[in-house]
């Protein structure tokens, strides 16, 4: 890559959209252009180079793409060597690469999520080109082996299974991510093992079903199997994963979550509807008895866990009874928190074709009803832990209030606390002392370890 070290001296910055699978992947572009001699800018003004890694899953995300596009118009006015890049989800499927393309005459370089390891040649080009560069390619270039400049020096993001096979009738992401492709065994271990020895605390795992993970490989390893052997690591205090599908969940993995010290008792488990019309066309592949006896499972296995879930409202023909049901599972499953999303038509899904009765205003009224019942559910749940003593990985001093430190417990709820200066990178016991629906606040018990 020497011949593309044209960053030298020159700033860039990245603006991600999304998932934390997003926020995985801009640090990869980060590492990429920093090997490229980049350095970050502090503000966009600064970069002769900025990145938007975007998101498809909603049309608002989508709609952030074009207002920040808006505001950098500007700057390329005043910075003609300036290279602006959209990459990601929103611009690897074909009509938004070319409305970009067409609507914004400034971008240099649109590319998908396949093309991250082409990223140098890209911008070369770009920088070159008069015309912008497009590179929507679908076909894979294998990931393994990338650089990673990682936002956090305790905390770090680790894919082990990358796209969908579930095609979900309201998801894009089976179409922007392409087919399941799970990492090696042999390459995580030997990422996370690094990743311990450099002093990171906790990893989180990701994938879009991380319960599909091995499912594609020769040696038939499971995502148990993985986590298994993860949990043997030196060092490392934490594992998480996400996303659990309810469909490929299986009793074997509660176990496996029970029986191993490092794994957090956390389970994101999505929903979406409580309703089994809706769940089956969604193609969600559980009826809401199948997921109400996996929480009950969770539940018994496991002391103090958590689950929280994603929800979405209004899907095409959505009756009254169908969201009162989903009602009735958030009152029986009793979240610790929920995503709540009004449904958002995806060009290409199944769900697009379908017909759909309810206003925006109903829709809109049936969020804040789900969300008013969450949040009473969650200071319920969160009011039992006052009094009780939590261990809390430290992310920071508080955005908020300079004088609190802002961590997360292992079933990941944020907890502040006053603490003497910045713990960042800290596990410390936190005795709780009030509770709200979104946080906990408490008192540090013991010194940092
Ligand atoms: N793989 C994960 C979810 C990835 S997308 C899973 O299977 O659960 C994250 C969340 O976005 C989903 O759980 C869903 O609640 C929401 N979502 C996806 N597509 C959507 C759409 N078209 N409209 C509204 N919400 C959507
Ligand atoms: Fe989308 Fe369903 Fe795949 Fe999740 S499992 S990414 S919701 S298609």
């Amino acid at each position: 890559m020497q011949h593309l070290h044209f960053g030298d001296g020159k700033k860039y910055m990245i603006q991600t959209l999304g998932c934390q699978m997003n926020d995985h992947d801009s640090e990869v572009m980060a590492a990429i252009v920093e090997n490229m001699g980049y350095l970050p800018a502090s503000e966009p003004g600064e970069a002769d180079l900025i990145i938007i890694n975007t998101c498809a899953v909603r049309k608002k995300p989508e709609d952030k793409v074009a207002s920040m596009l808006g505001k950098y118009n500007a700057l390329k006015d005043s910075k003609k060597d300036l290279i602006i890049a959209v990459g990601g989800c929103m611009t690897q499927q074909k009509n938004s690469a070319l409305y970009i393309k067409k609507r914004f005459k400034q971008v240099d370089l649109v590319f998908g999520t396949h093309a991250l390891p082409r990223l140098p040649e890209l911008l070369d080009r770009a920088r070159h080109n008069k015309e912008t560069v497009v590179d929507i390619e679908e076909n894979y270039s294998p990931r393994e082996g990338l650089p990673v400049s990682r936002l956090s020096i305790y905390q770090a993001w680790v894919p082990i299974i990358y796209g969908c096979n579930n095609y979900c009738s309201y998801c894009v992401v089976p179409y922007v991510r392409g087919y399941e492709r799970s990492r090696n065994i042999k390459d995580i271990i030997e990422e996370v093992t690094a990743l311990a020895k450099n002093g990171y605390k906790e990893i989180t795992l990701l994938g879009q079903n991380v319960n599909s993970y091995g499912q594609d490989l020769p040696d038939n390893t499971s995502f148990a199997d993985l986590l298994v052997e993860l949990n043997q690591i030196d060092d490392l205090a934490r594992i998480r994963f996400m996303t659990s599908h309810p469909k490929d969940l299986s009793p074997g993995l509660i176990d496996v979550v029970a029986q191993n010290e490092k794994i957090c008792e956390h389970f994101h488990l999505p929903l979406q509807s409580g309703s089994n019309r809706i769940l089956e066309m969604m193609n969600r592949g559980y009826t809401r008895e199948h997921y109400l006896e996996l929480v009950q499972v969770i539940k018994d296995s496991i002391q103090e866990v958590s689950i929280t879930s994603d929800i979405i409202v209004g899907f095409p023909g959505e009756t009254e009874t169908d969201f009162l049901e989903t009602l009735d599972v958030l009152t029986e499953a009793r979240f610790d928190s929920t995503f709540a999303f009004i449904y958002s038509p995806r060009k290409g899904t199944a769900a697009e074709k379908l017909k759909d009765n309810n206003s925006y205003e109903e829709k809109e009224k049936r969020l804040q009803t789900l969300n008013n019942l969450q949040q009473r559910i969650a200071i319920e749940l969160n009011n039992l832990l006052v009094g009780q003593s939590c261990e809390v990985l430290v992310e920071g001093t508080s955005k908020s209030n300079p004088d609190l430190q802002t961590g997360r417990t292992r079933t990941n709820k944020l907890v502040h606390f006053p603490g003497p200066g910045d713990l960042s990178g800290k596990i410390v016991q936190v005795l709780i002392t009030e509770a709200r629906a979104w946080n906990l606040l408490g008192e540090m018990r013991e010194e940092p370890q």
